[in-house]
């Protein structure tokens, strides 16, 4: 077997491409300058009719290395002349229409970039990372582009931190597959108005959203009461259950702070503030003295709501509704103005709290998205602009449809 035929034979050409030369050096690395037969019949690339020759143009594409060495392909693709769609460029099997990469470049390219910094990947590559963020830019459009999202009823909503000059990002989930199904710069209503848009420009209806998970951000209630006309809210557990414990804490900060309690209070913080389940043995045995009830601790009363709270969240249905009514009329009986405010706020937005014990739905799979993005984030210390932060959020927690290199694919990629 000749060099060129091998090199034909692994990359997987067919009629009527082949491999015409080969040239190395250590320098510049492996070029590969393949050719189409003469007298092959071609297509247009938008109808598929037989076409005659016009021309052709020369073009290069960046391959997968040779061991060590970059690997480049060279071609001169004819270009044909349709009846209907004048003069194109013949499509070649091994990368799509004005990419600098071929196919398997790309898909080697897009796995990396989901495991290390794209900095870090580009060099490896031997790339500019700006080449690298347009190839992600493209595959996030086109894949986004494609995507239906005619089956998404329940949403999640959140926001995460960008950077300085763009503070905040919405993130959107589709609840059943746990997929980010948008992105968008901001946190406030007008983000709910740029979803449901999109919504529609990916073949969803606004109105067959039926359930939205979401903390209690006002702006995040009028955007979904405007333009997702159907949809009931569940409010997060995790943010309800926040004021709750940010209220035992301003409690127990307050009463370390009155004359005489220091002492018994030393080290209470994480001993009340903690989860039953993750309390060490000696944080236990601290806040289950703090709460008896002969010590009249205010810290104490404020560790038995907390308790409370959590068990009326362990109840489904109506079980659960009438456990959180009777915690918020002890509340408000407590004579903690803490607790008073953290009734008052779940009284007023009572529907959407106890929408939890029929939905069951919470906003965990986003706050698992956020802390990847925020990791990538960290990784790649800072995205320069927001709109490369969001093409990596669609990247990492899309689920876009992204080529995977495969040992048993056709080498150039075909797809
Ligand atoms: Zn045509």
């Amino acid at each position: 077997m000749t060099p060129i035929e091998l090199f034909t034979q692994g990359l997987g050409l067919q009629a009527p491409w082949r491999v015409s030369s080969s040239d190395f050096n250590v320098k510049d690395g492996l070029r590969l300058v393949l050719s189409c037969d003469e007298t092959a019949s071609l297509c247009c690339p938008q109808c598929g009719k037989p076409c005659p020759r016009y021309d052709a143009t020369e073009r290069e594409w960046q391959h997968l290395g040779f061991w060590q060495h970059a690997t480049h392909l060279r071609a001169r693709v004819p270009r044909v002349s349709c009846s209907e769609h004048g003069v194109r460029l013949v499509s070649v099997p091994w990368a799509r229409p004005e990419m600098g990469f071929t196919l398997l470049f790309e898909a080697f390219a897009l796995q990396l970039i989901k495991e290390m910094p794209v900095l870090a990947a580009a060099r490896l590559l031997g790339v500019t990372d700006q080449r690298l963020w347009r190839l992600i830019h493209h595959h996030v459009d086109v894949s986004r582009s494609e995507q239906l999202l005619t089956r998404v009823t329940k949403i999640g909503i959140d926001e995460t931190s960008a950077n300085a000059k763009t503070p905040y990002i919405t993130v959107v989930v589709d609840m059943d597959s746990a997929r980010v199904v948008f992105a968008t710069p901001g946190k406030d209503g007008a983000t709910i108005e740029a979803f449901s848009k999109d919504f529609t420009e990916h073949g969803g209806d606004p109105t067959n959203i039926t359930d939205v998970s979401s903390d209690m951000s006002a702006a995040f209630i009028s955007g979904v009461n405007a333009h997702l006309p159907k949809a009931q809210i569940t409010f997060d557990k995790f943010h309800v259950t926040k004021l709750v414990t940010e209220a035992l804490d301003e409690v127990r900060r307050a009463e370390v702070a009155t004359e005489g309690f220091a002492a018994i209070l030393k080290g209470s913080r994480y001993a009340l503030l903690r989860n039953v389940e993750t309390q060490s043995e000696d944080q236990a045995a601290l806040a289950r003295v703090i709460a008896l009830p002969q010590l009249h601790l205010k810290s104490g009363r404020a560790y038995r709501l907390k308790l409370a709270f959590q068990d009326a969240y362990r109840h489904c249905g109506d079980q659960g509704v009438t456990a959180l009514r009777n915690w918020c009329s002890w509340a408000r009986r407590s004579q903690l103005p803490d607790f008073l405010r953290v009734a008052r706020t779940i009284r007023s937005h009572w529907d959407g709290v106890i929408r939890y014990f029929t939905s069951r739905l919470t906003n965990a799979v986003l706050e698992g998205i956020n802390s990847l993005i925020q990791s990538a984030k960290a990784r790649a210390r800072g995205f320069r602009t927001v709109k490369n932060l969001i093409a990596m959020v669609y990247v990492i927690a899309g689920k876009l449809p992204f080529p995977q290199p495969s040992p048993r694919r056709h080498l150039l990629g075909q797809w």
